[in-house]
């Protein structure tokens, strides 16, 4: 069975530390999620911001920007799930990001509200890429960046928001990292146990 980080999973608590978490294994044989514009196109639906119906058509050029503007992503929120500073190019890099995608949003007011809107195009990332970067900005002004963490899991690597009441969250789902952390503590006690 194939663990259940082998697939897109939604469990960071912010979008653009979902996105970062494309990558299965990151700190050990790394697996890549993003292979595909289909596969994109299916995490975006996945992530909700991408309608259901929606499928982007990208060059496999394009589907490499987009991971590499995860990378820049990991770059920036790695050193602060570690409780370091992030490089001053790191921020640089989103700041750059965030000008040259601006002209994919606009407000709109429907019903009551105002919302950001996102003008989309099938042979475009962009409309993915500011939804992420937005989301990060978002979260790099908030309270919440002081709880950004990466999971306990040996080679996991993945960054999620805590916002468990005690603030101690260690994995990034209890069912996989969480899970294979108590085998193997289980397993370390039954050999000491037959030692
Ligand atoms: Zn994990």
């Amino acid at each position: 069975m194939r663990p259940s980080t082998d697939d897109f999973q939604l469990i960071a608590g912010n979008l653009a530390l979902d996105f970062v978490n494309t990558i299965g294994d990151r700190l050990g044989e790394a697996r890549e999620y993003l292979t595909s514009s289909a596969e994109l196109s299916r995490w975006a639906r996945l992530a909700g911001i991408l309608p259901p119906s929606a499928r982007l058509s990208l060059t496999p050029r394009q589907v490499a920007s987009v991971r590499a503007a995860r990378a820049d992503l990991y770059r920036l929120f790695h050193p602060i799930a570690l409780g370091a500073s992030p490089a001053r190019r790191a921020l640089a890099a989103l700041n750059t990001r965030l000008l040259t995608l601006a002209h994919v949003r606009r407000l709109r007011w429907r019903r009551g509200t105002v919302n950001w809107e996102w003008r989309t195009s099938a042979r475009d990332p962009s409309a993915i890429l500011a939804q992420v970067f937005s989301s990060a900005a978002e979260l790099l002004v908030s309270t919440q960046l002081a709880q950004v963490r990466q999971c306990g899991g040996e080679h996991c690597g993945w960054l999620f928001v805590d916002r468990s009441p005690a603030g101690r969250r260690r994995w990034c789902s209890m069912a996989d990292c969480g899970n294979r952390a108590k085998a193997r503590r289980h397993l370390a006690a039954v050999r000491r146990a037959s030692r």
